[in-house]
């Protein structure tokens, strides 16, 4: 045995297994990652992600066998193909119900693909029968059909996932990745033979670029679930205003710090008659119409929550902001832009003064708008 040369590791089966060793921990990586998230949503969903990642670690660990002892035998070169093709379509379903919920109609969907894929890989057995040609015509020949296949899957993958998911600029990349890893590797077999050993190393490195921008999506994905459900958590959903506990935690926050900030408690005048004639669904849409007001006004000076049914709360933090001149603003732009008013109270920090004493003193001098005419603003 001699020592193998820079030549041979780089060409040769070692170049191979180091390459496929080096995507199979990527995977690994990936598959990490998609187990931590079908743990924390326990969505079946999740499930065809890590089965992809499993058939794609199964087909580089073949890749890996076949570089050791290189064999001709078709039913290897058959199942390394369709392995292949099966894992693109797993990873493309499980990048779709990263996205979306899953429902009856998508396994229909999954169903014929999986038909389609069957009856295509068909062609591998039988072409040879419905054309002539030599011997090595016929090896060429054998995987053709699964090897086209595999364009019109990235080609649906564009038109039918892509419209589907978010991060569609790290997707795109992925698709045009894989397809010009899959032109090379065209190329060198049907023009070259597979005699072309830059080509056959290209076809080799251009999966990395594809799995690591698989890993960097399904990351992005994981974090962009945590902040959702963090943000859900702190968030009132029909208004999308900060929650009562959230709202609390953060005027003790500021007490605490002795920060001098002020409360706007506001509650919406005969609501209760609204939603009677109205319906409830017209009362939410005020509800929201008045939250995006009061958003609107407060953004720059302070935080809004909602906290109780109709009521709603201010916390302005920006010292150079007048609580009772903000309050105003919001009263008026509800009056011309709703069909309901808005009875205001608020209350400022002074020293001494708890978090429940200050929203308390808010809500007492709204009651007095309430009982002196609504539709007005009282200071505490
Ligand atoms: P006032 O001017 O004295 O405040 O009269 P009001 O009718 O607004 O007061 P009340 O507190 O009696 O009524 C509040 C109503 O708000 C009762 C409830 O049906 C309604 N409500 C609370 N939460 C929601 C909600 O999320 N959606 C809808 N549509 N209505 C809600
Ligand atoms: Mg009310
Ligand atoms: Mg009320």
């Amino acid at each position: 045995m001699t020592t193998p040369t820079f030549s041979d590791f780089v060409f040769g089966p070692y170049g191979s297994v180091f390459i496929y060793g080096m995507l199979m921990v990527i995977i690994l990586m990936t598959s990490l990652v998609s187990f931590r998230l079908l743990m924390n949503r326990r969505k079946i969903g999740y499930l065809s992600m890590i089965v992809s990642l499993i058939i794609l670690l199964v087909q580089y660990g073949q890749l890996i066998r076949q570089a050791l002892s290189p064999s001709i035998d078709d039913t290897a070169v058959f199942t390394a193909l369709l392995v292949k093709v099966l894992a693109f379509v797993l990873v493309n379903i499980g990048l779709y119900q990263l996205y979306n919920a899953t429902r009856t109609r998508d396994f229909v969907v999954f169903a014929f693909f999986g038909g389609i894929t069957a009856l295509v890989s068909m062609t591998y057995w039988y072409a040879p029968n419905w054309l002539e040609g030599s011997e090595e015509q016929m090896r060429l020949l054998k995987p053709l059909g699964l090897e086209l296949y595999l364009f019109l899957l990235l080609f649906l993958s564009f038109l039918l996932v892509n419209p589907r998911i978010g991060q569609n600029g790290k997707y795109q990349l992925m698709l045009t990745v894989y397809f010009a890893g899959h032109i090379v590797h065209m190329a060198n077999v049907y023009l070259f033979d597979g005699k072309q050993r830059y080509l056959g190393l290209l076809e080799q490195t251009v999966p990395f670029v594809f799995h690591i921008v698989l890993f960097l999506f399904i990351f992005e994905r994981v974090i962009e679930i945590m902040q959702a459900i963090y943000n859900s958590s702190i968030t009132d959903g029909l208004t999308k205003l900060y929650n009562r506990k959230y709202f609390y935690n953060r005027v003790q926050q500021c007490i605490n710090q002795q920060t001098p900030v002020s409360i706007i408690f506001s509650d919406i005048d005969n609501f209760k008659k609204l939603n009677d004639t109205k319906g409830h669904h017209m009362g939410d849409q005020v509800l929201k119409q008045v939250a995006h007001i009061m958003k609107e006004e407060a953004e720059d000076s302070g935080l809004c929550g909602r906290y109780g049914g109709e009521e709603m709360v201010v916390l302005v933090t920006d010292p150079d902001e007048s609580a009772g001149e903000l309050a105003e603003r919001i009263r008026a732009r509800v009056q011309e832009e709703t069909i309901v008013t808005v009875s205001m109270g608020y209350s400022s920090y002074k020293k001494g003064l708890g978090a429940d004493e200050l929203i308390k003193k808010a809500d007492e001098a709204m009651y007095q708008a309430k009982t002196s005419g609504k539709n007005k603003v009282v200071a505490s």
